[in-house]
């Protein structure tokens, strides 16, 4: 199943491809995560990113459409995956279509005051686990111990910058996925195990 999940930055996309992962055993495939490591690891693709990202704007579509093809062309990608942070533009949308198939779109629906506050209390791990304030107060990491951060563009003006982008380049991309009969949208505000269900129970139609 190739699966994209589409939705705000916050709208706990990451949260819900780590659960399909597990639940349908395909990779997930995070555009934000390939950029953060390749910052993180000082590559010359990290250097070049760094500046867009923590800006709040988008990487050009070309180098992004590159890196993606790439990962998908990888064995562990012939039985499926979940997107999640890509397509952002209806550029990179239709040059997905030109390589590959999709198979359903989810569109996690979640109003702009909830985001901001998810994305403003949010803290990551390098190890791959998201948390909250308002549910976590430890300042490591309950699985690895490592100290918690925030993301620089989790800062409160880049979010806005961020927000604005989805607005103007990445909602309209719905539109392009219901024209081919191919967009669900779940609800996203409810608990992470409700929102999963709904998902769940769009992903076994499809199987
Ligand atoms: P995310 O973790 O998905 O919120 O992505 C973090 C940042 O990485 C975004 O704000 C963009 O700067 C960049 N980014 C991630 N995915 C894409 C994409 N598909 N196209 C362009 N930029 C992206």
């Amino acid at each position: 199943m190739k699966i994209i999940l589409l939705g705000a930055p916050g709208a706990g996309k990451g949260t819900q491809a780590a659960l399909i992962k597990d639940r349908y055993g395909i990779p997930h495939i995070s555009t934000g995560d390939i950029f953060r490591a390749n910052i993180r690891e000082g590559t010359p693709l990290g250097i070049k990113v760094k500046s867009i990202i923590d800006s709040g704007n988008l990487v050009p579509d070309g180098l992004t459409v590159e890196i993606v093809k790439d990962r998908l062309s990888k064995p562990d990608c012939d039985g499926g995956y979940i997107l999640d942070g890509f397509p952002r533009t209806l550029a990179q949308a239709e040059a997905l279509d030109g390589f590959t198939d999709i198979d359903v779109v989810i569109d996690v629906a979640v109003p702009a005051e909830t985001v901001v506050k998810r994305i403003s209390g949010r803290r990551m791990c390098k190890c791959g686990e998201t948390y909250h304030i308002s549910t976590y107060k430890d300042a490591c990491c309950a699985k690895c111990s490592q100290p918690l951060y925030q993301r620089d563009d989790d800062k409160e003006d880049v979010v806005k910058e961020r927000l604005r982008v989805y607005e103007s380049q990445t909602k309209p991309i719905a539109d392009h996925y219901a024209a081919k009969g191919k967009l669900s949208v779940v609800e996203g505000t409810g608990s992470v195990e409700t929102i999963f269900a709904d998902i769940a129970r769009i992903l076994d139609d499809h199987r």
